[in-house]
């Protein structure tokens, strides 16, 4: 049970949450990059979606580029956990860019189903949000055959080529419940969609989201740690919404949270998404404590255990010391 103040006040603490094993082996790929080779390391895109993880990295020797063009000919570039496509690659190639790539492996997976299904001449019905990087470097493994979703609202709008030959993906940080409003009415319209081989959206994303939802039903307030291009972030509050909580802010840090916020509220529900180091939730808890409330209690979905190998370009070098 839930630990109560006088007041009847209490915060639960939802797990799993925060770090999620393709965010962590990014971060480390970026450390170890320094560590092995020496700074500068560029970084193509925020390695992970978090302004505090991205500001200690830089801090340490990484420099974060938008686009490889930023990056001095012959310098070692890492490429961030939401992928990248082939035209970047390629791009890496011809510029003689030494790199290391830190796209997780349940993204990779995503790419290697978006060229399954092209090379079988489907129409790919990307779930997504136009503009993500994950989003973009799916695209490119398949720009001929990908057609973006971006919300069940867009459906009525969609036109294939063959609707005998569709098949769907999506991006791995949705929402689980919208994503699958949006499938149903794209198989209404396809009834021969094709499903994925296996769930895209991952197991953290779905994790966190199945974890919160079961604390935001008993919360007047929900805070989300998380930043504003932190897809599985945002997905979290309006999860939250969903659920019953009656409301749910996003916040880099317990710095952003207001006072009002707080004004009447005797239940507190805290999580955080997939790039968050959890000394931010520790921050926001002994935040809530200075506030008037409890120590937080934390309610467990389930145990995560997944572990991911650091990326084998990476994992030679640091065997020869280089
Ligand atoms: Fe990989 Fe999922 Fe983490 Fe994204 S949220 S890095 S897909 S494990």
């Amino acid at each position: 049970r839930p630990e109560t103040s006088v007041t009847g006040k209490r915060v639960v603490v939802a797990a799993p949450r925060g770090y999620c094993a393709g965010v962590d082996r990014a971060v480390i790929t970026v450390e170890r990059a320094l560590e092995t080779y020496g700074a500068p390391i560029y970084v193509r895109k925020q390695i992970v979606h978090n302004r505090h993880v991205v500001e200690s990295l830089e801090e340490r020797g990484a420099i974060f580029v938008d686009e490889l063009s930023a990056v001095p000919e012959g310098a070692t570039v890492v490429f961030s956990a939401h992928g990248v496509s082939p035209a970047v690659r390629d791009e890496a190639k011809v510029r003689q860019l030494k790199t290391v790539d830190a796209t997780c492996p349940l993204v990779t997976k995503v790419h290697h189903e978006a060229k399954r299904f092209a090379r079988e001449d489907l129409d790919i019905l990307l779930i997504g949000h136009g503009g993500h990087e994950e989003v973009e470097g799916t695209t490119g493994e398949a720009p001929d055959n990908v057609i973006l979703v971006q919300s069940p609202d867009d459906v009525a709008g969609v036109e294939v080529r063959d609707p005998s030959k569709v098949a769907w993906l999506s991006q791995t940080t949705l929402s689980v419940d919208e994503t699958m409003q949006t499938v149903t009415k794209l198989r209404e319209k396809f009834p021969a969609l094709m499903d994925p081989p296996s769930d895209d959206i991952c197991y953290a994303t779905q994790n966190r989201q199945l974890a919160i939802k079961q604390i935001a039903a008993h919360s007047e307030l929900v805070i989300v740690v998380g930043s504003a291009n932190s897809s599985n972030s945002v997905r979290l509050v309006e999860v939250a919404l969903e659920a019953g909580a009656k409301a749910a802010y996003r916040v880099d840090n317990a710095g952003e949270i207001a006072d009002e916020w707080l004004d009447g509220v005797e239940s507190v529900g805290v999580t955080s998404g997939a790039s968050v180091p959890d000394d931010l939730v520790t921050g926001v808890l002994e935040h809530l404590q200075q506030k008037g409330f409890p120590a937080a209690t934390e309610e467990r979905l389930t145990e995560e255990s997944l572990v991911f190998a650091l990326p084998p370009e990476l994992r030679r070098d640091l065997r020869k010391g280089a």
